[in-house]
C-alpha cells in the first residue's frame, strides 16, 4: 500500500466540535488540497483496484464527497448509503446505538445485486458502529464486502475489532 501519512499534515483537527471535549478530525482541508486529494484517491484506488469491485457504497455525509471519485477510478457504481426518509424507493433500514439514543441509515432495496462486490467507505473509523450497521445492510441485501475503506483511523478507539471477517484499510492512524 501507498504510505499516506504525509498527508496527516492536511487533516485539521478541530477542539470542542461538535460538542465540548471532542476532537474532530476535519478532512476539508485535505480534499481541497490538489495533490493531497489527488493521493488520497490514488492511494485507496492502488489498494482496490484489483479485488473486481462492482460498488462503491459511500456513507452520508462525507462518504459521498469522495466515495465517487474512487468509484470512476475502479470502474465501479456508486451507491449512497443515507440518513432516513432521503431516499424515494424502496429502502432497507438498520438501527445503530450510538452514545446517547440511536441513528438509522438506509438503502435502496436494488442498488446491490445478490453475489456484487462491494467497498464501503467513509471519512473516519471511530467506535465502528456507523461501518457495522452499513456492513449489515449490504449483508440483507445479499452483497458481498470485500472492503471497508477510511480515510482516517482512531486506533485508540478499537473500532477495527468489530470487523474480524472484514478487510479494513485506512490511509491515515491516529493514536
Ligand atoms: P463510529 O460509528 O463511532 O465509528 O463513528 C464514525 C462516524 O462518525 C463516521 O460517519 C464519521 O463521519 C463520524 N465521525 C466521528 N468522529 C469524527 C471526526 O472526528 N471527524 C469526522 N467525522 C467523525
Amino acid at each position: 500500500p501507498i504510505n499516506c501519512e504525509p498527508l496527516k499534515s492536511l487533516v485539521r483537527t478541530v477542539p470542542d466540535f461538535p460538542k465540548p471535549g471532542i476532537l474532530f478530525y476535519d478532512i476539508t482541508t485535505l480534499l481541497k488540497d490538489k495533490a493531497g486529494f489527488a493521493q488520497m484517491i490514488d492511494a485507496f484506488a492502488a489498494y482496490y483496484i484489483d479485488k473486481d469491485v462492482d460498488l462503491v457504497l459511500g456513507i452520508e455525509a462525507r462518504g459521498f464527497i469522495f466515495g465517487p471519485a474512487l468509484a470512476y477510478r475502479l470502474n465501479a457504481g456508486f451507491v449512497p448509503v443515507r440518513k432516513p426518509r432521503k431516499l424515494p424507493a424502496a429502502t432497507a433500514k438498520v438501527t445503530y446505538d450510538l452514545e446517547y439514543g440511536s441513528d438509522s441509515l438506509e438503502i435502496h432495496l436494488d442498488a446491490v445485486q445478490p453475489g456484487q462486490k462491494v467497498v464501503i467507505v467513509d471519512d473516519l473509523l471511530a467506535t465502528g458502529g456507523t461501518m457495522e450497521a452499513t456492513t449489515q445492510l449490504v449483508r440483507q441485501l445479499g452483497g458481498i464486502v470485500v472492503g471497508l475503506g477510511f480515510a482516517v483511523e482512531l486506533d485508540f478507539l478499537k473500532g477495527r475489532a468489530k470487523f474480524p471477517d472484514y478487510d479494513v484499510y485506512s490511509l491515515l492512524h491516529y493514536n
